[in-house]
This record gives C-alpha cells, structure tokens and sequence, in this order.
C-alpha cells in the first residue's frame, strides 16, 4: 500500500493533516488452534504482511471523526454518546472509546483515518487489525502512557465481543499487537502468553487462498459454537465429583473425553473432541516446524480442517473444495484459517509450484463457482507493537 499519501488524503477529509500520525496494524492467519482460543486452549498464528493503516490526530470538538478508504465511508460521533451501538465498523471504535471511559482515562476528540490491506471478512481478521490500529494510535495521540499491553489487547477484544456482539477470543487482537517478523506465536490464550519461534517453511510459500464468500453471514453460528462449548464444559462439571472440575475444554484430556463420552451429548460431544485434539495438534505442530518437519506439521494442517468439517461443522462447500484440490495436487498441508462458514484456506505450497499452483487453483475454483478467489502470499511480520514510531515513517 502507498502510504505516503496519506496526509494528504487525511487531510482532504478533516483539514489537519499536518497534525497526523500514522499508525499500522497487521491481519494475521493462523496456521492451527481453531476455535480454541475462546476455550482458554493453544494456538499458533502469525501476523502477516498486510495492514491496516491509522492515521490519528486530536481536534478541539467533543468528537470522534472517522473515515474509512475502504468504505469510502465519512462518520462521526459524540465523546457522549459511544455507548450507543450503530451496528456498523464504526461500532469498533465506539468500543474503544468507551473501554477508555470506563478505564476514567480522559478522552478528547480525535480524527481517524483508516485505510486496509487486510481482506475485510476474510477470516485474516481486519477487524482486529482495525482496533489494534485505532487503539495503539489512541494511546500514543491521547498520552496514554499507562494503558499496558495486555490492558489494549484486551479493551480491542472486549469492543468486540461487548460491543459488536461477536465473541471471538484473544489471539486476533494479541497477535496483530505481538506478532514478530519471521516467527510463529504458540499462544497460550489461558494466560495469556506466548512463545514466539523462528518460522522456517524449509522452501514452501505460505499461500493464503481467499474464496471471498464474506464469513459475517456465519457470525451467529460463531457464537453457537461458543455457547456449546459452555454447554459442554457445564454437562461435564456436573458430572463430575468437586475435585475432578475443570474451568475450560481444554484442560480436558483425550483420556479424560473418552470417559465423559458416555454422558455427553452428540454435540457437546463433536464440540469438544474438536477442541481437545486440536490443542494437541497445535503442539505437534509447533514442535514439528521447529524440526523442519514441514510433511508431517502439513498432515496435521488436514487433519485441522477435517476436524472443523466433521467435528466443529464451521467449514463451507468453498473452503472444502480448495483444501481437497490441495490434497488431490499432493502439497503438504492446507486447511482453512480463521472462524469459518467462508472466509480463507492457506496452502504449504513448494516455491517451485507456487505459480503453477496459484493459477490452477483459481481457475478451478472459478469453475465451480463462478467466484474469482484471491491469493496472497504471506510472510510472518511485526505486529504493531514492535513499528518504528510514528514519525520515522510517515511520508516514507
Ligand atoms: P475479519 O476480521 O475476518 O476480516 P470480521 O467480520 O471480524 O472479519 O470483521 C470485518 C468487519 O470489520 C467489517 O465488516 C467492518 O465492520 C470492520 N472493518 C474491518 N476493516 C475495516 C476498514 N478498513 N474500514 C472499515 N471497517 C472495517
Ligand atoms: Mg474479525
């Protein structure tokens, strides 16, 4: 993205450019640990090369200005009135606004200028890189200075979960802040806590295949799949002694399932074996990247996706078509990232195939479905914590 225009834009639309400061926030994709970091379990994404870009600068109203490139969308609102949900992007910034007034941290108006690289609904999750922008960019333009990190991750999550009403967990937030150039993040969201490690693909691209089939239309059965797990966790605490509970799915054993299976129901059931095996996966898989071993980490790669089929029931006739063309292609590991019911797939693809598998891969999909999908090639980058400041690049 061109970013060194963006003064200029910004101030095309609020008249104070000379005043910005740009801030940036990476998408990211997970390459394993679906659905598990709202069940406090493991996951391991990266952030990636594409960002979403904030330019901020205060003003002397009692308002929040804002505008988004990719909308094309000019809105605004009053430093009073962020408790009042709109049901649209500007949702995401109301709820940080008010996470800062609940925090009793003094808000002044300020102007806000977005523009995206991140697939908007894709499952790379713009919205996270959105708040992450936005919030980094509060912090430092409003003084902040005692907003800690964990403290901003978390105000990002709740202005998305309490505010736009979708209950994702940690990772997208924590990732966009933490993510490290050239490495993985093995999260442990029951912290949380990561572990970040170099991240060698031993000569295969990252290939991130979007179907473009927005995944929003699934967010109520994302919030299904959360109140099963709950569901589930509470059907097993109940039948259990007092001594033998458990606060999450996954502190539960593959071992500890196998007994519980009696009692639980179909679903629960399917919820959690989902959860409890991919946890372990995430495991392997980390260990096994860090060996080199890009085979077998891409096995487990399928086996995720199967899982998210067969067992979770978050996948879609889309995202089934891409990672069974991956297998019947005989590249390592494909599955699909993000929450599901549309959105992406990443493919482990040999550098030497990458072009002549790109172009198949779109063709074929756009045969079955009249859809041009898109690809982008990622690379593990830093999240918005570890970006020079503001003024070493703006205008760069
Ligand atoms: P994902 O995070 O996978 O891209 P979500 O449904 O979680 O998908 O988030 C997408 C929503 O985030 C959009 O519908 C919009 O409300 C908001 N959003 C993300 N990026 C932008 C942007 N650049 N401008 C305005 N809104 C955005
Ligand atoms: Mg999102």
């Amino acid at each position: 993205m061109k970013i060194d225009n963006l003064k200029g834009k910004f101030d095309k639309v609020f008249n104070n450019g000379d005043q910005a400061s740009l801030f940036r926030a990476p998408g990211r994709v997970n390459l394993i640990g679906e659905h598990t970091d709202y069940n406090d379990g493991l996951v391991l994404p990266i952030a990636i090369n594409l960002s979403t870009y904030a330019l901020i600068a205060t003003n002397e109203e009692e308002k929040v200005r804002l505008f988004s490139e990719n909308l094309g969308e000019k809105k605004e609102f009053f430093l009073t009135d962020t408790g009042i949900k709109r049901n649209d992007w500007t949702d995401y910034i109301r709820g940080i606004v008010s996470g800062l007034q609940n925090r009793t941290d003094p808000v002044r108006g300020f102007d806000l200028y977005i523009n995206s690289e991140v697939p908007v609904g894709s499952g790379l999750s713009s919205s996270a890189a959105l708040e992450i922008a936005t919030a980094v960019g509060v912090k430092k333009e409003l003084q902040l200075e005692d907003l800690g990190d964990l403290e901003l991750i978390k105000l990002c999550q709740s202005a998305e979960n309490d505010f736009v009403g979708a209950n994702t967990g940690i990772m997208d937030q924590y990732v966009s802040y933490f993510g490290k150039s050239g490495a993985a993040l093995l999260i442990d969201t029951s912290r949380p806590s990561h572990d970040p490690f170099e991240l060698d693909l031993s000569g295969h691209e990252l290939l991130v295949i979007d179907t473009t089939v927005s995944h929003t239309h699934g967010g109520n059965e994302y919030n299904k799949r959360r109140k099963e797990c709950e569901s589930a966790l509470k059907t097993i605490n109940e039948n259990n002694a007092q001594d033998n509970r458990f606060s999450s799915l996954s502190q539960i054993s593959a071992a500890d399932l196998k007994k519980f299976k009696s009692y639980l129901p179909g679903i629960q059931y399917k919820r959690t074996k989902h959860v409890v095996e991919e946890n372990e996966r995430v495991v392997q898989t980390a260990k096994l990247l860090q060996e080199g071993k890009i085979e077998r980490a891409g096995e487990l790669f399928y086996a995720s996706h199967e899982s998210l089929r067969d067992l979770y029931e978050v996948s879609s006739s889309e995202l089934d078509f891409l990672v069974e063309f991956a297998e019947e292609e005989g590249i390592p590991g494909a599955r699909m990232t993000g929450g599901g019911f549309g959105g992406a797939t990443i493919h482990l693809v040999p550098k030497g195939r990458l072009e002549e598998y790109r172009t198949k891969a779109k063709s074929e999909f756009e045969r079955e479905f009249d859809i041009v999908p898109k690809c982008f090639v990622v690379l593990p980058s830093d999240g918005a914590k570890f970006q020079p400041t503001p003024n070493n690049y703006q205008q760069s």
